[in-house]
């Protein structure tokens, strides 16, 4: 999508902290991290959110998932949180589909 920035950050044309990347996806640290470690997780195609998820792409959102886990073990991470927010109220502010994950410290439940 056009006017999408983080369609923008999968294609290189904005600049960002990349940790990880392939085909289907890419990973790069949040620029407002909520925790010590907190970077996001996203699919190159453009995808608005969960609530957009079917069996045309659950497959990259699958393959997100994997990556999420091998990214965790590769940092170390022993306790995480991922975390997607659909639409507004839950917080939502970029409409491209993201999974957070935030860890290294107390991880507040329930949300506020
Ligand atoms: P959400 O509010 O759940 O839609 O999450 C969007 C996240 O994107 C927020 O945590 C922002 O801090 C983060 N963000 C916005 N712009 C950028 C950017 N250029 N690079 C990295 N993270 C960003």
């Amino acid at each position: 999508m056009s006017d999408c920035l983080f369609c923008k950050i999968a294609a290189g044309e904005i600049p960002s902290s990349k940790v990880y990347e392939d085909e289907l996806c890419c990973a790069f640290y949040d620029i407002a991290p909520q925790a010590p470690t907190h970077f996001l997780v996203i699919p190159k195609v453009h995808i608005g959110s969960v609530f957009e998820v079917g069996p045309e792409n659950s497959g990259t959102v699958a393959h997100i998932f994997e990556v999420i886990a091998k990214l965790a073990k590769e940092q170390g991470l022993e306790s995480y949180r991922v975390v997607s927010n659909i639409g507004e109220q839950a917080g939502q502010s970029v409409f491209h589909l993201h999974f957070h994950v935030l860890s290294g410290r107390d991880l507040t439940w329930p949300p506020g």
